[in-house]
């Protein structure tokens, strides 16, 4: 195994879990949220700003960097020298881009033909050459190439998929040749309980490192969401990380880090920070409002973040009216921050033994407007 897992503490109340892990570039503590950085950026941010605000993992995308700038730059530098960043580095294997492309692809069993919108040229990404990217790239930690589906999808189509998703995790893993990078596989079965178990016993079989639940946040409800969540983290082996791609809203992390899931990725608090909402202590703020004009506080007088405490909603919402990007920017630490800085309140209840209390007396603070779902990045 190349992700020595180990587990500190579990809470009574809860399946929660306080682990950390090591990888070639540091030390990763979970559960944790992993900042989206889709092209070798967070938009808007550099690797001292991430540091500020507490970023531990990066994710980035094999399909867009796979595109622009291509598999033979990162084999001379590799990802963590090209973005200058040292922290770990988590790649998704462009299964999801495939699948959220409207235009030019079709899949095959050998993998997914489409059209690069870089070049307009034809591409096969195929689980080995996702590897193979994502060898080059130098991520710490890879994902297999899986087929994505509507989560509304009817059973026969759901059940393809993740057959040809086990197919493919298998070929990933006689495709890998890196010592020092893990490889998580991804359990897929939409909201099909049964496939849901099918998947992770066929997976669980093999030697991943880790293993993630995929699939969510696409078209699902979030009941559906939380039920699929809570049966899949109970599959997974204990002493492996287990991974929630793609979802979601603060609610939607603290149920699922209550199921046992380790490990989270979303896009919402970055794409919502470029549209002017942020994430508070209270809910959700959409710092365009006219109230937010006429306000001297801050976003959220119980965030300890740089933003928060040097600027009033008034200029935020000035910055916004004015389209200047220094809005954007300052939003997105703060929103990055917020995440942050939940996970890590959620590892301290959890070493206090308190976690069920804890995400209780938190979802009653925060669930008001949250109801949206997540993608993964
Ligand atoms: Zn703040």
């Amino acid at each position: 195994m190349r992700l020595p897992f180990e587990i500190t503490a579990t809470d009574p109340g809860s399946r929660a879990r306080r682990g950390s892990f090591l990888t070639a570039h540091g030390r990763i503590e979970t559960p944790t949220f992993m900042t989206v950085g889709t092209r070798a950026t967070v938009t808007g941010l550099d690797p001292a700003d991430l540091r500020e605000v507490g970023a531990q993992v990066l994710l980035g995308n094999t399909y867009h960097l796979m595109l622009r700038p291509g598999i033979e730059l990162f084999r001379r530098v590799g990802i963590h020298r090209f973005m200058n960043w040292s922290g770990p580095v988590l790649t998704d294997s462009g299964g999801y881009q495939i699948f959220s492309m409207t235009g030019d692809r079709t899949m095959h069993e050998r993998g997914a033909r489409f059209r690069s919108y870089v070049d307009q040229r034809m591409h096969l990404l195929s689980p080995e050459l996702s590897i193979e990217m994502q060898t080059a790239i130098g991520s710490d930690i890879m994902m297999v190439l899986d087929e994505c589906i509507d989560s509304t999808s009817d059973e026969a189509t759901t059940r393809a998929a993740m057959e040809r998703t086990h197919r493919w995790a298998l070929r990933s893993l006689a495709a890998r040749t890196s010592e020092s990078q893990a490889l998580f596989a991804i359990v897929q079965g939409g909201v099909v309980p049964a496939l849901r178990e099918e998947s992770a016993a066929f997976l669980t079989q093999q030697p991943f490192d880790g293993f993630a639940i995929g699939g969510l946040a696409v078209g699902d409800a979030r009941a559906q969401r939380e039920d699929v969540t809570a049966l899949s983290a109970e599959l997974l082996p204990r002493d492996r990380p287990r991974y929630l791609m793609g979802v979601g809203t603060p609610p939607d992390l603290v149920h699922a880090m209550g199921c046992g899931v380790d490990m989270f990725d979303c896009v919402l608090p970055t794409l919502l920070a470029w549209q002017g909402t942020a994430f508070t202590s209270t809910g959700r703020v959409k710092v365009t409002r006219a109230e937010c004009g006429r306000s001297d506080a801050p976003l959220d007088a119980a965030c300890a973040c740089a933003t928060c405490k040097q600027f009033s909603r008034s200029y935020l919402h000035h910055l916004f009216k004015c389209g200047e990007p220094l809005g954007s920017r300052l939003l997105s630490k703060h929103n990055l921050h917020h995440y942050l800085a939940l996970m890590a309140e959620a590892r301290a209840a959890i070493e206090a033994g308190g976690y069920a209390a804890w995400a209780k007396e938190k979802l009653a603070a925060i669930d008001r407007h949250e109801h949206a779902g997540g993608g993964r990045a």
